[in-house]
């Protein structure tokens, strides 16, 4: 479904992406994992269109992702973004950081918007919170409203960036179970994830990144139970 071909990115000299690529198939969870540094973020980024690339490319469904004359609103329709920091629009309510982007770029009618929003809402189990502003939410619920703000494009893959890591431990499971939610509805996604244990349980296919590039990639048993590279078993027995 998504087929990313020798990518490059550097900002100057220095390259971050160093001939990366990577397949993902409809419904998989894929799992980024690496040291600090390594480009998962950067990976996520230039997916959305928030980072250009220098070379290689990106393809869903075969359609091109990157390069000149990419439609970036249709881009970014189809891959929803989530952040370690929330960023939600502290002046909107949270009805209104839901359906900003799809009245604004879909065109939907404001009654559509909002009762796909009020649906989505009730599901994360934050309908009565429709009406309040950003700050008197805790950061978990921020952190859903966030992802829920992302699902209301009706996106075909969603990249998730460290979304646990700003959270209190005790805030992370309610924000994961929605992850566990989606992939088990088969949604496709990528997430960059320091939470291991996360990503043993959901992932279809852990990439262990390493100075841009994908360095091992396998399913999560083999990573994290006998993983071939020795870079990536320094780094998980370095982090476990
Ligand atoms: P972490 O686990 O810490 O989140 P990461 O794998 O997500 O790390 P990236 O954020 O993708 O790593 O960063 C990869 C490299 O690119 C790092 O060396 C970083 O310093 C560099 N980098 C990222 N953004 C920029 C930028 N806007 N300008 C210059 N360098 C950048
Ligand atoms: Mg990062």
């Amino acid at each position: 479904m998504i087929e990313i071909r020798d990518i490059h990115k550097s900002y100057g000299s220095v390259g971050v992406i160093n001939g990366l690529s990577l397949n993902v198939e409809e419904h998989q969870v894929v799992c980024l994992i690496g040291p600090s540094g390594c480009g998962k973020s950067t990976l996520l980024r230039t997916m959305n269109g928030l980072e250009a690339i220098q070379g290689g490319e990106i393809r869903i469904h075969g359609d091109r992702m990157t390069g000149p004359g990419v439609d970036l609103n249709a881009l970014r329709r189809d891959v929803g973004i989530v952040f370690q920091s929330y960023n939600l629009f502290p002046h909107m309510t949270v009805l209104e950081n839901i359906t900003l982007a799809p009245t604004k770029v879909l065109k939907q009618g404001r009654d559509e918007a909002e009762t796909t929003a009020m649906t989505l809402l009730k599901r994360i189990g934050l309908d009565h919170k429709a009406k309040e502003y950003p700050d008197r939410l805790s950061g978990g619920q921020q952190q859903r409203v966030a992802i829920v703000r992302a699902l209301a494009m009706g996106p075909l893959v969603m990249l998730l960036d460290e979304i646990t890591a700003a959270l209190d431990p005790e805030l992370v499971s309610e924000v994961l179970n929605i992850v566990r939610d989606l992939a088990a509805e088969g949604m496709t996604m990528l997430l960059a994830t320091h939470e291991m244990g996360f990503a043993r349980e959901v992932a279809s296919k852990v990439c262990f990144l390493y100075q841009g590039k994908v360095h091992e990639e396998g399913p999560p048993s083999q990573i994290f139970g006998d993983p071939n590279e020795e870079r990536t078993r320094a780094f998980l027995q370095r982090i476990i």
